[in-house]
């Protein structure tokens, strides 16, 4: 009897590279690499079970490696949470012109730099500005890549070395690591926390101002909400505290007002029953030399971080060397400006996905929740609950809607949650007080098929 040496039974690399199935992966270091790491594998079987895995496997582990590797890590997913501007999943979704325009920008060249009438280099900035200040009332407007750079830009360039006023309640932490205070520090100015958690009045504010001070903030309280005994002086009140300081030489303003307001709404949110979220408009109107916030939170664009107020400071703003490092990419304008004209329009409610939802009818969200609940099965039935707006905007702020509920016991639900997640296409649920919720506002209505099929696959019996 010959005893025969399993590791001999193993292919070669080259044997498996002319495999037809691995051949179609296509050729180079990166295949190769693969066929490498399917024979360690096999070794390791070897050592452990003392016989070669059939080549037929090593094929099919060589293709498991390549998909893994090749399967696109970032892939768009069903969001049936009900929430909104759902920050872990991505915030604002675009509308259909804002994606073409972001589309077209990247597809070829583009007048980026480039003043087409006179021939010669012109201003990215010049892109988003007009449409910014109609909308806005704002002298100016600068766009950079986000928020937190906006608010770092002006901050490093308006206010380093100098102090910055800020209530103790609005020294936050916006989420992902936005630290109001880290942000200061970052960009050179000195904080000044005035007042207290809760009650914050403007003769704190008027205490604290020094000659060395700069600029009062105002940070909107975007993910929490302090409610009962509090105490927060208006913008107007602190636009006239901050510009009656004047300086000894004329034209002077005095201190700066600096307003965070975050999700840059510039619609009236109170007309569907959600508590007024400050508007761009009232800040600007109300006196804020430099107005921030976001592209993709209640403004409904893509990823950026908008600054409107007064052009000598914006002008400083494009001349600091971070805004370069900070600066938007020619997609993103186009897409922006796609989005801003909706506004300009007045088809925001129609067209600007954020709004959609918000706008959604009731009996519109109703009819797809009894079609879901027909079609699901297993005792999924209509309940009433909530949507919330979520992500930096409208703390605690929600609508009505109608959600599928699906019941089930506490183990058996995370398992359909985690089925529906890992599925094909994922999809996001609510899971709450032994059911899984499913909401029908944060689903467009193209993917109910989608989702149907997949709530249907994850709901069957493991084979
Ligand atoms: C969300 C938010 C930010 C951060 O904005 P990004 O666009 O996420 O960088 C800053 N300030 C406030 C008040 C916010 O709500």
């Amino acid at each position: 009897m010959t005893t025969e040496n399993p590791y001999r039974a193993l292919p070669s690399v080259d044997r498996l590279l002319a495999d037809e199935r691995v051949r179609s992966l296509g050729e180079g270091p990166f295949v190769t690499e693969l066929v490498r790491q399917a024979i360690e594998g096999a070794r390791a079987t070897i050592a452990e079970a003392g016989r070669a895995p059939a080549e037929e496997q090593l094929v099919e582990s060589v293709l498991g490696l390549a998909r893994a590797v090749l399967r696109p890590s970032l892939e768009p997913v069903i969001n049936a949470t009900g929430v909104i501007i759902h920050t872990n999943l991505g915030r604002a979704p675009l509308s259909d012109e804002t994606i073409a325009a972001m589309a077209a920008a990247s597809r070829g060249y583009s007048n980026l730099e480039f003043g087409l009438e006179p021939g010669e280099r012109g201003s990215r900035h010049d892109h988003l500005e007009a449409p910014l200040v109609q909308l806005t009332g704002a002298q100016a407007a600068i766009t950079v890549n986000n928020n937190a750079a906006a608010v770092l830009l002006a901050l490093s360039a308006l206010a380093p070395g100098r102090e910055v006023i800020i209530s103790r309640g609005q020294a936050v932490e916006i989420g992902g690591g936005f630290r109001i205070p880290e942000v200061l520090a970052q960009s050179g100015a000195r904080l000044v926390e005035v007042g207290t958690t809760n009650r914050t009045y403007l003769r704190d504010y008027e205490a604290a101002i020094t000659a060395e001070t700069a600029a009062i903030m105002r940070v909107h309280a975007s993910n929490f909400r302090i409610i009962g005994f509090t105490e927060s002086p208006s913008i107007q009140d602190l636009a006239g505290l901050a510009h009656a300081q004047t300086g000894a030489r004329p034209g002077e303003h005095g201190l700066l007002l600096l307003d965070d307001i975050g999700s840059g709404c510039l619609l009236d949110t109170a007309q569907f029953g959600l508590a007024p979220e400050p508007t761009v408009q009232e800040s600007v109107g109300a006196g804020a030399d430099l107005t921030f916030f976001s592209g993709d939170k209640l403004l409904g664009g893509p990823q950026a971080g908008i600054i409107a107020g007064r052009r000598d400071l914006v002008e400083r703003l494009r001349r600091h060397p971070l805004a370069r490092a900070v600066r938007l990419d020619k997609a993103t304008i186009a897409g922006l400006a796609a989005t801003l004209h909706h506004y300009l329009r007045g088809e925001a409610l129609s067209k600007v996905p954020v709004w959609r939802m918000i706008s959604m009818p009731l009996t519109g969200i109703e009819r797809r929740a009894r079609r879901w609940a027909r079609d699901a099965g297993h005792g999924a039935r209509v309940v009433d609950g909530r949507s919330m707006v979520g992500g930096g905007s409208l703390p605690e702020e929600s609508l009505p809607t109608r959600l599928v509920a699906v019941p089930g016991e506490g183990a058996e639900l995370t398992e359909l949650a985690r089925r529906l997640r890992t599925g094909q296409p994922p999809v996001v649920a609510r899971v709450e007080h032994n059911t899984l919720l499913l909401d029908p506002r944060t689903v467009r209505p193209d993917e109910d098929r989608a989702l149907l099929a997949a709530v249907k696959a994850a709901l069957a019996p493991t084979p």
